[in-house]
């Protein structure tokens, strides 16, 4: 049982809206969902898992309904964001009982453990444990059942560079072993790196889907909005704007600054150099005004 669909999902929270109308299906391999804090990642994930009732929507794994489904939640395993952890356990003790949660026992708790390489400190307690190894034995312990679909919530976060690189083997291994696997993160470059499937959520709703190149076109065609000083602002602007490059600019005069707006980003910073250069300008500053994460996302879901 490895497809995972979403319908028409929404999910609100007395008057908040946390998913809105989301349909998406996810497949065998690993899938990114990327998206900026509040985007309604986690949201997403627990009524993926069972955690959590859609207000309206369905969420299936393989046409079965997964809410309140205890022949499906076999089928899932789901690697929550939340620390809570039982710190006076320790490591195998911990999956132990995650294990007997589902009539497993002693065997299939250590083939877990063995998975996450954490079987060399499985006895001491979870409480001397980095967050690397927390989130280890959080994975073993939603392993334990063998699951085909793997749910992991931004599984990355606090993970110092190796751990995150063993982490990411792991999950590719997964994904090659024919599970469906699906983490979030904020972060795209972290994303891109392991997902072969991407699907971007902004503010509750579905943004853009498709593999890393689709997304990154996507970020890099919308319009880039520059900051710029010259000794010419005027001249500049004249010349700029007969380029298809530029889609807008601006002559602030009060901040004394130019700000242009440019559709094709190669074009333009190759024209901009070139235009002053050929005026007889001197460019002072130029920087861009909006290339937070934030901007990019919700350019996405704008378009
Ligand atoms: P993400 O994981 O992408 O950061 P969440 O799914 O946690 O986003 O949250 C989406 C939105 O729903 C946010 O505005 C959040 O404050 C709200 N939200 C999430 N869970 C609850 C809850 N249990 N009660 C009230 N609001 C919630
Ligand atoms: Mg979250």
């Amino acid at each position: 049982m490895t497809t995972l669909r979403i319908d028409n999902v929404s999910r609100w929270f007395g008057n908040v809206v946390a998913v809105n109308d989301i349909s998406m299906t996810v497949g065998p391999g690993v899938t990114g969902l990327l998206g900026p804090n509040g985007a309604g990642k986690s949201t997403l994930i627990n009524m993926m898992g069972g955690f959590l009732a859609p207000s309206t929507g369905s969420v299936t794994l393989d046409g079965q309904p997964i809410w309140r489904n205890e022949q499906i939640y076999r089928h899932i395993g789901i690697v929550p964001e939340r620390e809570a952890m039982y710190d006076f356990l320790t490591g195998a003790e911990f999956v132990r009982a995650n294990a007997e949660l589902h009539g497993l026992g002693a065997k299939e708790a250590q083939h877990a453990l063995a998975t996450v390489e954490m079987e060399y400190a499985q006895d001491r307690k979870i409480a001397t444990y980095s967050k690397g190894m927390r989130q280890r034995v959080k994975m073993a312990s939603a392993l334990v059942h063998e699951p085909s679909v793997l749910l992991l919530d931004e599984p990355f976060n606090g993970m110092d560079p190796r751990q995150r690189m063993q982490l990411m083997d792991l999950l590719r291994t997964m994904g090659a072993e024919g599970r469906t696997v699906l983490f979030s993160s904020h972060i795209l470059e972290e994303v891109e790196q392991l997902a072969a499937h991407i699907e971007v959520v902004v503010a509750g709703r579905h943004a853009a889907s498709g593999d890393f190149r689709k997304i990154r076109r996507l970020m890099t065609d919308r319009p880039h909005r520059y900051l710029v000083r010259s000794s010419d602002d005027r001249a500049l602007a004249a010349a700029l704007i007969a380029d298809p490059s530029t889609a807008g600019i601006e002559v602030d005069v009060h901040e004394g600054v130019l700000r242009v707006q440019a559709v094709d980003f190669g074009r333009f910073t190759s024209l901009l150099p070139a235009v002053a250069q050929a005026h007889g300008i001197r460019l002072l500053t130029v920087s861009p005004s909006d290339e937070s994460l934030e901007s990019v996302f919700s350019y996405l879901v704008a378009a």
